[in-house]
């Protein structure tokens, strides 16, 4: 009976020692995961909801997603895409609910679920499961299988291999592809918030501006979407889109940086001063401090007029040429110094890891080592926050499963 071993008990690691069992049940398989527990990042993952995937259908839109990736992701997700993530855990008993955003979770809003279908499907399967067994070295063998040594001083010997250890400097696998000759893309955080020290946002923790924009400019990037702000800083899709796509970039300058935000996502200044000039015939007796001619929350209202120097009690009609100007700047161009990172608690990857050039997608194998397959963040591939990581790892896993466990000489 021919033997594959999975390297890494993640999203990525079960799925596809689940896909490889189903589609060839001749095949002993094994996952080896060298922590006490299995799928410890599902258990974590969307706040403890585990956010599985989203409700993009569209592999040319879904790819626009992945800061790094989206091109071989391209013909993985004609293969695999949520569509088929949704009617696979359907059809093992867990319903997805799909909300306002397109992030996709199970109806009990618990990854407890996630978790028991996907150890439940290895048990039906007769997969064996090895915890506490990392794997510290694969060697190949002259006739083309594979030697796996165990951090229990043991062996095992596989005719076929997929390496899923995650993302991050944890991740086993990196070493173990190196060792086979592959490229590791450096690694660099992604997803993460912006700790800004600027009594523009003082005390004001809690407040959401809904269409906001935020932009770095050296680099071009610039993304949109709500803007949170938390009690250190700047959070929310618009800035964690913003640190996916920068994550290279904001890694080599230490994460300090200048960024400037549009609270009111694309208006320029002179829009903003426009709108301020009709303010002022339309409210022309009440004051600026209750008259607010945008969206924002009275407590935001109040503390930009105050970082300009505009008395709340001050008359619209009252209200100066030099003031306004300023305003409008401080709505449509709020520079802030990033001093540094903090991690997202929500969800957070890595970006870097084994280098796609060098591996085909079609089967996820290695083009350097016949045999040997990568799923999941153990490759240079990382989505932005939303359910996209999570499908990158159900995707990547199936092809490598269904690869890995067809072709066996007889
Ligand atoms: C807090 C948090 C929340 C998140 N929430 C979401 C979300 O809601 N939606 C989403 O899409 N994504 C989310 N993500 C990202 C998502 O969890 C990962 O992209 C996904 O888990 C990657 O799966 P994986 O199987 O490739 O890697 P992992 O889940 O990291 O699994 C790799 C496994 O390999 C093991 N391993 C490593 N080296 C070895 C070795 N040498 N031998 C044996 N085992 C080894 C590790 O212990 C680990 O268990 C979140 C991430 C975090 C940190």
């Amino acid at each position: 009976m021919p033997t594959l071993a999975v390297i890494g008990g993640g999203a990525a690691g079960f799925f596809s020692a689940i896909t490889a069992a189903e589609v060839n049940p001749d095949t002993r398989i094994h996952i080896f995961e060298h922590s006490k527990r299995v799928l410890a990042k599902v258990a974590i993952s969307g706040g403890g909801r585990c956010n599985v995937t989203h409700a993009c259908f569209d592999p040319r839109e879904l790819v626009t997603r992945y800061p790094r990736g989206a091109k071989e992701l391209h013909g993985a997700f004609h293969a695999w895409q949520p569509q088929d993530t949704i009617d696979w855990f359907q059809a093992r008993g867990v319903a997805l609910k799909t909300e306002a955003d397109g992030r996709m979770f199970p109806t009990t809003d618990d990854s407890q679920t996630i978790i028991d279908c996907l150890t439940g499907e290895i048990e039906k399967l007769g997969i064996s499961l090895h915890i506490s067994t990392g794997v510290s070295k694969v060697s190949r063998q002259p006739h083309g299988t594979f030697t796996l040594h165990l951090s229990t001083s043991k062996t095992l010997d596989a005719d076929r291999v997929i390496v899923t250890t995650g993302g991050g400097q944890a991740s086993g696998g990196h070493q173990i592809s190196r060792d086979f000759g592959h490229t590791i893309a450096p690694l660099a955080p992604s997803l993460f918030t912006f700790h800004i020290d600027d009594p523009l946002l003082r005390d004001l923790q809690g407040i959401s501006i809904e269409n906001a924009s935020v932009r770095y400019a050296p680099a071009k990037l610039r993304q949109s979407g709500p803007i949170l702000i938390t009690h250190w800083g700047l959070s929310g899709p618009a800035i964690l889109k913003l640190s996916a796509w920068g994550a290279r970039v904001f890694q080599e300058l230490d994460y300090r940086f200048e960024i400037a935000v549009n609270w009111l996502g694309d208006a320029t200044i002179d829009e903003v001063r426009q709108r301020l000039e009709q303010a002022k015939s339309q409210y022309s007796r009440r004051n600026l401090g209750s008259a607010n001619p945008f969206d924002f929350q009275k407590r935001f209202w109040e503390r930009l007029l105050e970082i300009v120097s505009i008395k709340p009690d001050t008359q619209w009609a009252q209200l100066s040429k030099k003031h306004a100007n300023q305003l409008a700047e401080r709505i449509a161009n709020t520079r802030f110094q990033v001093l540094k990172k903090s991690m997202n608690k929500e969800e957070f990857v890595t970006c870097g890891g084994v280098s796609l050039k060098e591996v085909d997608f079609k089967t996820m194998q290695s083009k350097f080592v016949p045999g040997l397959h990568f799923a999941g963040e153990v490759l240079d591939i990382d989505g932005i926050t939303g359910g996209f990581n999570f499908q990158a790892a159900w995707t990547t896993a199936r092809l490598a499963g269904l690869a890995a466990s067809k072709g066996f000489p007889r």
